[in-house]
C-alpha cells in the first residue's frame, strides 16, 4: 500500500550539534522491507526541511509515502475542546502552531503549557518544568498538580511503559516532543495540502500518510538487531521502518483499522506479532545440526589437527537465516547468495582526465582542431555528436559524447578561441575508460559466503546493487566456569584469579564479525552450568574451563550426561582436550581454561567452525613463510603454536611457552605454526607465521 516508509524519532530538546548523538532526531527511510542508513538531524528546523524535501522527492518519483512520528498525535478526550474550542485534533495542531516559538537553542514550550494550565484553573494538566526559572501555572513535580482530563489516552493504557502526554520533563517523557512536534506536522499538512492525510483522523486515500508510531512495541526485536555501537535511536528508526515497510498489505490494513478519532492511536498497537513476522527473514529455516555432528571415529587417541579440522568442515553447515539489507547496512555481513552486476562499471565510456575529446589516433606532429560549442562534464547531459575532425571540451568522469573515443590532456593543449592545438602522437582511446572495462553487467562480482568489506560495498554500489541477501549475524555466547574466578575490577581473595578469558573471547568474537553475547560466569556446579546454557538465546556457545575429564570438569561431564559430548584429544600444543558437544541443539565449544590455550583453540578450531555456521564457508588461516628469528627443537606427535611477532624481517617468539603467560598473548601479533613432525629450527630457517589478521581478526 505504501512504497516508502519513513520513521522519525523526534526530540523535544534543543540543537544537538554536528556529531550524531543519542536523544536527537533520527530518521530512516525504508522501501520493500529494506531500510537505508539512519540519518541524524541535529535540530527540528533541519528535520522539518529534510522530511518535507524527502517526502516531496518520493512523491515526484511516484511513490506513496507513510511517515511515522514517535509522539502522540492527540490528547485525552476533552482537551482539544477545552483549549482550541473544537473536538478536531487537527485544529489543536494549528492552535499550537500559532503559539509555539521554536529556534535551535530556545523555545517557549513550558510557557505555552503554563498558559494552558492557567486557563484551566492553574494546576494542570501539564507538569514538569525543565527550566531554571519558575513558570506560572506549571508545577515542577507531580506533587502539587491536578488534572481535569484523563491521565492517559486509551492507547497508552494498552501500551505498557508509555509515558503520559502531560509530563513535559524527565527522561522518556513525550509531552514536550508532542508540543514541539505537532506544529511541524501542522506545517507539513499545509505544505502538502490534499495529498496528505493524518491517521486515524482522516481517510488515507492520499499519497502521503502521517501516522503515530512507538518503537518500544518491538523493543526486543530492535535490541536483537542493533549493530555493535549503533546509537539506540538509530536502531529504533531503522528496524521499525524496515518492519513497517515489510508488512503484508492485509496486516497493515488491520493495523490501520484501529484507532481513536479524537485521541489518536499508536500504529501497530495490538498487532505487534505482525511487526515481528514482517521482520522475520524470508526463506525456509536452515536444517538443525545433528546431535552427533562432533562424534569422532572410534579408537582414535590423539587426533591430528588437520583431521579435526576436516571433521568440522564436513559436519557443520550454516545455521543462520537469510535477510535482505541495504548496501549501506551490509558492512561485515555474510552474503547468502552470489551477487551479479546489474550494470557495467563504467556504464558508458568516459574520460579519465580533464582535456579535449575527438575521434581516433593522431600521428606525430602538430594538430589543430576546431572546438564544438558546449562541454561534457561528469553527470552532465551533453547530447550532441562531435563531427569528425572536431574536438570537444571534456571533464574527468564525463561520458564521452558520440563521435569521441580519445582524449588529450588539457595540460598538453593550447586553446585559441574556438580551436585547440596539440602535438601528436596520441594513441586511439588515450585517457579514456571503456564501458564495462572494470565490470560488465551480468558478471558475478562477489561469491556467496563473502564477508563484506568497505571496498565490497563500493563495488556493489558501483554496479547498481542497492540491497543484498545476507545471513543473519551469528549470535555466540561466552561463559566462563570455575570456582576460582572473580570479575575484573572487583575485590578478589588471595586464592582467586580474575576471569581473563571472558573479555578476551568476547573480543575475539566481535573481531570475527559475530554478535558476542556475554553469558557471565558460573561456579563449578553442574546445575548452575545447565541453567546458564539453558538461558542462552544464541546460535553457539564458547565455554572456558572445566573441559577435561577431572572431578571438577563439569562442562564435559554435563555434555556427556545429555549424550552429546565428543572429547576431542587433539594433538596440539597448547591445548588440552577440547569438549565439543550439542546442548539442546546448540553447538558448544568447551575450551581449555588456560588463557593461552583458550585463545589458540578459539583461533585454530572455533573460528573456522563458527565461520561455517555463519555461512562464510571454510576459512583457512592466511599465513606467510618467513625467516625464523629464534631457535627451537620440537618432538614429533603434535602441532605447536608459538606466540610470535614480526620484527625487522624475522619472526620472533615469546620468551616463555608457559600456557598461563597472558602477557605473551598480549605481546604477540600472531602465531608461528610448527608442523606435526619433529623439527629443528635454526635462525633464518623458513617458518610459517600467521598474523592475527590471517585468522580473520
Ligand atoms: P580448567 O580447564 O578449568 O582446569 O582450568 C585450567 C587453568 O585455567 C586453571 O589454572 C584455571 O584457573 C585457569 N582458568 C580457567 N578459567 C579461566 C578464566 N576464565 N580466566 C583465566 N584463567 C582461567
Ligand atoms: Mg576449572
Amino acid at each position: 500500500m505504501f512504497d516508502t516508509v519513513i520513521v522519525v524519532d523526534w526530540s523535544g530538546g534543543n540543537d544537538r550539534g554536528t556529531t550524531p548523538k543519542a536523544d536527537a532526531i533520527w530518521v530512516c527511510v525504508a522501501r520493500g522491507g529494506v531500510a537505508d542508513a539512519p540519518v541524524y538531524l541535529r535540530n527540528r528546523q533541519v528535520a522539518e526541511d529534510w522530511i518535507g524535501d524527502t517526502v516531496r522527492a518520493e512523491r515526484a518519483a511516484g511513490r506513496r509515502v507513510m511517515v511515522g512520528f514517535d509522539f502522540p498525535f492527540g490528547y485525552p478526550q476533552g482537551f482539544a475542546r477545552a483549549v482550541a474550542g473544537t473536538d478536531d485534533p487537527l485544529d489543536l495542531w494549528d492552535w499550537f502552531a500559532e503559539r509555539i516559538e521554536d529556534a535551535p537553542k530556545a523555545n517557549n514550550r513550558f510557557d505555552v503549557a503554563g498558559a494552558i494550565n492557567l486557563s484551566l484553573g492553574g494546576k494542570g494538566p501539564f507538569w514538569g518544568n525543565g527550566l531554571k526559572r519558575d513558570i506560572d501555572g506549571l508545577a515542577r513535580t507531580k506533587a502539587d498538580y491536578a488534572n481535569p482530563f484523563a491521565e492517559r489516552r486509551r492507547a497508552e493504557v494498552l501500551a505498557k511503559g508509555a509515558f503520559s502526554v502531560w509530563q513535559l520533563s524527565g527522561a522518556g517523557s513525550v509531552g514536550s516532543q508532542a508540543l514541539m512536534g505537532l506544529p511541524v506536522l501542522a506545517r507539513l499538512r499545509q505544505r502538502f495540502g490534499d495529498d496528505l492525510a493524518v491517521w486515524p483522523f482522516q481517510t488515507l486515500d492520499t499519497g502521503i500518510a502521517l501516522v503515530e508510531v512507538w518503537p518500544s512495541l518491538i523493543a526486543p526485536e530492535i535490541a536483537a538487531r542493533a549493530q555493535p555501537d549503533e546509537i539506540k535511536d538509530a536502531a529504533q528508526v531503522r528496524v521499525l521502518s524496515q518492519a513497517l515497510s515489510a508488512l503484508a498489505p492485509d496486516r497493515l490494513a488491520a493495523m490501520l483499522a484501529e484507532g481513536d478519532t479524537e485521541e489518536g492511536w499508536i500504529l501497530g498497537l495490538g498487532h505487534e506479532d505482525s511487526l515481528r513476522v514482517a521482520l522475520r527473514p524470508d526463506g525456509p529455516l536452515p536444517p538443525p545440526l545433528s546431535n552427533d555432528c562432533f562424534a569422532l571415529p572410534p579408537g582414535v587417541n590423539w587426533t591430528p589437527v588437520d583431521e579435526a579440522l576436516a571433521l568440522l568442515q564436513e559436519r557443520l553447515t550454516p545455521v543462520a537465516q537469510v535477510e535482505t539489507v541495504a548496501v549501506q547496512q551490509a558492512l561485515g555481513r555474510v552474503l547468502a547468495a552470489p551477487v551479479t552486476a546489474l550494470r557495467s562499471n563504467p556504464p558508458r565510456p568516459n574520460t579519465a582526465v580533464d582535456g579535449y575529446g575527438f575521434a581516433g589516433r593522431r600521428e606525430a606532429g602538430v594538430h589543430v582542431l576546431p572546438l564544438v560549442a558546449g562541454r561534457a562534464a561528469a553527470g552532465g547531459d551533453f547530447d550532441g555528436a562531435v563531427p569528425a575532425g572536431h574536438a570537444v571540451r571534456v571533464l574527468t568522469g564525463a561520458a564521452l559524447p558520440a563521435g569521441v573515443d580519445t582524449v588529450v590532456l588539457q595540460e598538453d593543449v593550447t586553446v585559441d578561441g574556438d580551436r585547440i592545438a596539440f602535438n601528436g602522437p596520441v594513441k586511439a582511446g588515450a585517457n579514456s575508460r571503456r564501458a564495462g572495462e572494470d565490470v560488465a553487467a551480468g558478471d558475478e562480482v562477489l561469491p556467496q559466503g563473502r564477508r563484506l568489506t568497505p571496498a565490497d560495498l563500493a563495488l556493489l554500489a558501483a554496479v547498481g546493487v542497492g540491497a543484498v541477501p545476507v545471513f543473519a549475524p551469528l549470535r555466540v555466547g561466552v561463559l566462563s566456569t570455575g570456582d576460582e574466578l572473580a570479575e575484573a575490577g572487583t575485590d578478589a581473595g588471595e586464592t582467586q584469579i580474575y576471569d581473563a578469558n571472558r573479555p578476551m573471547l568476547l573480543g575475539l568474537l566481535a573481531r570475527l564479525g559475530h554478535v558476542a553475547v556475554d553469558l557471565g560466569r558460573v561456579r563449578d556446579d553442574r546445575a548452575a552450568l545447565a541453567a546458564a546454557l539453558d538461558g542462552a538465546q544464541v546460535d553457539a556457545i564458547l565455554t572456558s574451563g572445566g573441559a577435561s575429564a577431572g572431578d571438577e570438569d563439569h562442562v564435559s561431564a554435563l555434555l556427556r550426561e545429555v549424550g552429546a559430548l565428543a572429547l576431542w584429544r587433539i594433538a596440539v600444543k597448547p591445548g588440552r582436550p577440547l569438549a565439543l558437544g550439542m546442548w539442546k541443539g546448540t553447538p558448544v565449544f568447551g575450551l581449555p581454561g588456560n588463557p593461552v590455550a583458550a585463545m589458540v583453540c578459539t583461533l585454530v578450531f572455533a573460528a573456522p567452525a563458527l565461520a561455517l555456521l555463519a555461512g562464510s564457508g571454510w576459512q583457512e588461516p592466511l599465513g606467510f613463510t618467513v625467516p625464523a628469528g629464534f631457535e627451537k627443537s620440537k618432538k614429533p606427535g603434535r602441532r605447536e603454536y608459538l606466540r610470535a611477532r614480526m620484527r625487522e624481517g624475522v619472526v620472533e617468539v615469546f620468551r616463555s611457552e608457559g600456557s598461563g603467560r597472558i602477557s605473551g598473548l598480549s605481546w604477540a601479533e600472531g602465531l608461528v605454526e610448527l608442523p606435526d613432525g619433529p623439527l629443528v629450527v635454526k635462525r633464518g630457517d623458513p617458518v610459517r607465521f600467521i598474523p592475527w589478521g590471517g585468522f580473520g581478526l
